[in-house]
């Protein structure tokens, strides 16, 4: 006999009339994802290219809405219906439900962006009992078509009519045990009829009706079943995860059949024009023989991989790789595809965007900008932030043979390896101990919190991506798998097991926050990689954005990794530590000290060690900005704890300097340190502090200017409130230089700024811009005092709590607040910009690291970000996204 039909490969014959609510393959393109979903787009693209698509048609989102809104096909759908399918009658030269030559069509549903929970595909759709005869004379294989009709029933039964999984399942694998069958395929024909009995009578047990025989009734309610998918709960709770709308609907595509289990000289793959794992330019894929799609998926059989394809079909691997490379130059991108190859001929069946890891990512963006096939700034915008940020963590090492157990939401990015360990005490005290220690819970609360803080990495078995583990533990930086359904702890918490692996405290488990892998043992851990390819993209991001980005770095150490990673300068050096450690006993000499003569010498001393400090820190940056901010804590913090010393003192245990600390300690006691004397109040009321630090930064650039350094100076005041705080806090500095000046003979030159960092100065940016060289927002504080939480407070219970129920949209710590904090920093640029224009704007909270607070920021005008040296390149990137951003929006306006 011949074959299962083919459809023409020649061009189709042009349309017929124009139709509401279906779009022909002939007529739709890849723009239309929106009205045509993206895999409907994809194939009327394909179409137009003449690529060998079986022909279809696309029903729009529009009628999907229709439906929706009254749960009936809008009119005249079906008509239109009726007018398609003839049309792919008369080109197929078979008919709808005919017996003899039936033609069969396959449904899927597409929505414009992809998602789970929508409906999946019922192949041979058009099938019954009757054109089952049909198809078995024309194609002279009646196992093959009693097949495609057990298939049929199958999908039918499962994704239209909604019967249990389970119950079918039970039906079907008791037909299979009796013919001693592992699956369908290793039936005889006789035991194929016999399970296809079985299944129509499963659907009419558990539905009341039987199968419908009626082609129409099958293709109604399919696509009336895809409607519906649209406000599955699935599909309803992804889409508010990703903040897609509801209200676009989903597409249906129907599609003639073509069959890639027609025989041996038949099968069907999936493949990607280049490699999705490594970026590497070279195609990747699988397929299987005489199989059809759902089979590469199922993984019943071993597939073969792509570059076989061409010992079987020779023709359809060199045709196949034509079509991919006209895709990538089509789409100017890395594509994936579904082929199915009937009796020695190649159709495609899907094709889209691929998706990448993050190292393809980069590796293809740059290559393809070396190719030609898009300009550097397309290179720039296809590698995303978040993509590098992934990058920039630890990951399991690829090349270790690891058992994964399960897969849980990739809650926290980063991998990590500790003993299991099931409450928090017991992580604490390990971790104390000096154990790594992975803690696994259902859940956590807040209770856990001081066990996550030991814990190396953090997983449950409940909760989503904003559960209070997956909040704390981004707060926190670790890593975290959240969600993994798979593991269920003993009631009383003393084993369990994943996957039927039996866990135990103590024993080793691993866990990868970027991929959401839970892993049996010690897997090795890599360091971040940095590419090759990173820097030069990078480099092309540089000329795109016009932020500056600086580093966050009190160190010479610290400044010389932000300057290796690219950073323009130092945006924010913290003095603290440089009070801290063996200097302690200078800084409590000087609080002790009860006049200022007592406390010159200690400040002498202090101003000796400080001078080292910068001298180094200024040689790492020499040539750029760096920004030393003036004294910020209040003073307890370099004070003895008092309820040591109040425990001590009743023991009697205090001597003579301890007695006085205590007195000291009580008397800078603050109820509310936050909000108390600190930044700037304190540099007022004790002028030697800002006096020394001013001299030993004059005193350690005039030492680098006669090493021949470059040292390029700002100083930086914290913490103010008002204009005459301001002035008052700069001619302290001016003093102190100019007494640098007159002991060195000669000026250094430098620069004077204030934070920006409570409600009250960004209000009042406008009165004190004059004053000042350059502003920068203090958004730590800036958002404390604006939203009048304190972070530490509110870390462990609140936040977790607030950002479950929705109350918040995102932890403001973490992404700016735009419509409170970042209003306040719009209004602020504005005003400085009207008030004093050469006053540059600048950002040094942890805000300026964080790629959507970075758009923020570029929105608001400002000149630069700093952030911690870890996140330089991930600023850099982000900057020049937020250029595009930009540009997007005004060329959309
Ligand atoms: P998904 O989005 O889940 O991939 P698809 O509709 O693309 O859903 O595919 C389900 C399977 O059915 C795929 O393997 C696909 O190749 C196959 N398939 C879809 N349409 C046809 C068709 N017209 N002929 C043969 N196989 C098809
Ligand atoms: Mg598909
Ligand atoms: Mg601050």
């Amino acid at each position: 006999m011949t074959t299962t039909a083919a459809p023409r490969r020649s061009a189709p014959r042009s349309a017929g009339p124009p139709l509401r609510w279906i779009r022909r393959f002939t007529e739709g393109s890849a723009d239309q994802r929106f009205l045509l979903g993206g895999k409907g787009a994809n194939l009327a693209e394909m179409t137009r290219m003449g690529l060998p698509v079986p022909p279809g048609f696309t029903i729009t989102t529009e009628a999907c809405l229709a439906y929706l809104k009254t749960g009936g096909f809008p009119d005249g759908l079906l008509d239109e219906l009726r007018v398609v399918v003839a049309e792919l009658e008369e080109e197929m030269e078979l008919a709808f439900g005919a017996v003899g030559a039936p033609l069969l069509f396959s449904v899927r549903s597409g929505a414009a962006f992809s998602m789970p929970g929508m409906m999946d595909t019922v192949l041979n759709l058009g099938l019954s009992r009757d054109s089952l005869k049909g198809l078995a004379a024309r194609t002279g294989d009646p196992w093959f078509a009693a097949d495609a009709y057990r298939r049929l029933l199958e999908l039918y039964a499962h994704i239209v009519l909604d019967v249990d999984e389970d119950v079918l399942h039970r039906a079907m694998r008791g037909v299979l045990d009796l013919y001693g069958a592992k699956d369908a395929s290793a039936l005889d024909l006789i035991g194929l009829q016999d399970l296809v009995g079985v299944l129509e009578v499963t659907i009419a047990d558990q539905t009341g009706a039987s199968f419908p025989a009626d082609p129409w009734i099958q293709l109604e309610q399919a696509i009336a079943a895809v409607f519906r998918s649209w406000n599955g709960r699935r599909a309803r709770d992804y889409r508010r995860v990703e903040g897609i709308s509801d209200d676009l609907g989903t597409a249906v595509n129907v599609q003639v059949m073509v069959f890639g289990n027609a025989g041996i000289d038949s099968g069907t793959g999936v493949a990607f024009t280049r490699d999705p794992a490594t970026g590497e330019r070279q195609a990747v894929g699988d397929f299987l023989l005489n199989a059809q799609g759902e089979d590469v998926v199922a993984g019943v059989r071993n597939t073969e991989p792509l570059h076989q394809l061409a010992t079987h079909f020779p023709d359809c691997a060199a045709q196949l790789h034509e079509v991919m490379e006209r895709l990538e130059q089509h789409y100017l991108d890395m594509c994936d595809v579904e082929f199915t190859i009937q009796h020695g001929r190649l159709f495609m069946l899907q094709t889209r965007v691929g998706k990448r890891t993050a190292l393809a990512s980069l590796r293809m963006a740059v290559e393809m900008a070396d190719e030609g096939l898009i300009d550097r700034a397309t290179a720039v915008r296809r590698f995303r932030p978040d993509e590098l940020e992934r990058l920039l963590h630890p990951r399991f090492d690829p090349a270790a043979d690891v058992q994964v157990l399960t897969k849980g939401l990739p809650a926290s990015p980063g991998a990590a390896s500790g003993r299991v360990v099931f409450d928090a005490d017991r992580a604490e005290a390990l971790a104390n101990a000096g154990e790594d220690v992975l803690l696994v819970r259902t859940n956590t609360s807040p209770a856990d919190f001081h066990g996550m803080v030991g814990a190396k990495g953090i997983l449950t078995s409940r909760g989503g991506l904003v559960s209070h583990a997956a909040v704390v533990a981004r707060g926190m930086g670790k890593p975290a798998v959240c969600g993994a359904e798979d593991l269920v702890i003993d009631w009383h918490g003393r084993y369990a097991t994943i996957n039927g692996v039996h866990i135990e405290p103590g024993d080793l488990l691993s866990i990868d926050g970027t991929t959401g892998e839970v892993v049996l043992g010690r897997v090795p851990v890599l360091p971040p990689a940095a590419p090759p390819e990173l820097d030069r993209l990078l480099g092309w991001a540089d000329e795109l954005r016009r932020m500056a980005v600086f580093a966050n770095a009190d160190t010479a150490a610290d400044a010389a990794t932000a300057r290796a990673a690219g950073a323009a300068g130092v945006g924010l050096c913290r003095t603290e530590h440089q009070f801290l450690g063996d200097r302690l006993h200078l800084v409590q000499a000087v609080i002790l000290a009860d006049d200022e003569a007592a406390r010159r010498p200690a400040l002498a001393a202090l101003e000796e060690v400080q001078e080292r400090d910068f001298v180094e820190l200024l040689a790492a940056m020499d040539g750029l900005p760096v920004t030393v901010r003036l004294l910020d804590p209040p003073l307890h913090e370099f004070l003895p704890n008092v309820e040591e010393l109040l425990v001590a003192d009743a023991r009697g245990e205090l001597r003579g300097t301890e007695r006085r600390l205590l007195e000291a300690a009580l008397d800078w006691r603050e109820v509310d340190p936050m909000l108390g004397i600190r930044g700037v109040r304190l540099g007022l009321l004790l002028p030697g502090l800002y006096a020394t630090q001013v001299r030993a930064l004059l005193r350690a650039a005039a030492a680098r200017r006669r090493a021949g350094g470059d040292p390029r100076v700002r100083i930086m005041i914290p913490l103010v409130i008002g204009t005459g705080e301001l002035s008052a806090a700069i001619a302290l500095v001016r003093e102190a230089a100019a007494a640098v000046t007159a002991e060195m003979g000669e000026e250094i030159p430098f620069e004077v700024g204030a934070m920006l960092e409570t409600p009250r100065a960004a209000l009042l940016a406008g009165e004190l811009a004059p004053l000042v060289d350059f502003f920068s927002f203090g958004t730590n504080d800036l958002t404390q005092m604006t939203l009048g939480l304190s972070r530490d407070d509110v870390e462990a219970r609140l936040m977790p709590y607030y950002l479950e129920h929705g109350l918040l949209a995102a932890d403001p710590f973490r992404t700016l607040d735009a419509s409170g904090v970042g209003e306040l920093v719009r209004l602020a640029a504005e005003q400085t910009k009207q008030a004093a224009p050469s006053v540059e704007l600048g950002v040094c909270g942890e805000h300026g690291g964080d790629p959507d607070s970075i758009a923020h920021f570029h929105r608001y005008g400002l000149d630069e970000v700093s952030c911690s040296p870890g996140r330089v390149l991930v600023a850099r990137l982000a900057a020049a996204h937020a250029a595009f951003t930009e540009a997007d929006a005004d060329r959309d306006r």
